[in-house]
């Protein structure tokens, strides 16, 4: 499926060979490209082996375009958001900061979608029935 990410702020694309390339900064202040499957639900990330990150550590995660950071906090917490377009139609993105934290909500105008084994804790979360 035909799949557009692009940052909130800059709205630079950030999907680059079918990868969603993002600046990612771990808890002990290292910094590191992360490079993200477009699949949903797919948490596959790929990085240089110097960049650690730990599972259940937080990450921040920032454009690599405009170097804006890309967190949200929505009721306690944080999450990464993108914008992303999907047959033109535009989703917001949210995905969980905590490395191994396997949650991601697609939210679009009347809808949302979760992915993920750890997403169900959230659901109704936003305040709406999620429409899958
Ligand atoms: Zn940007």
């Amino acid at each position: 499926m035909e799949r557009n990410f692009h940052c909130p702020f800059c709205h630079g694309q950030l999907c680059v060979n079918q990868r969603v390339i993002l600046s990612a900064l771990n808890e002990d202040g290292q910094r590191g490209l992360v490079l993200l499957t477009p699949e949903l639900g797919d948490y596959k990330a790929l990085k240089h082996p110097s960049f650690k990150v730990k599972e259940g550590q937080h990450v921040d995660f920032f454009c690599p375009i405009c170097h804006n950071n890309l967190i949200v906090e929505k009721k306690d917490e944080k999450f990464t958001r993108v914008m992303m377009l999907e047959l033109g139609e535009e989703y917001e993105v949210l995905f969980s900061q905590i490395a191994g934290e396997k949650s991601t909500y697609v939210i679009g105008e009347n809808s949302v979608r979760t992915y993920g084994k750890d997403a169900h804790e959230f659901t109704n979360f936003w305040g709406e029935t999620p429409s899958y």
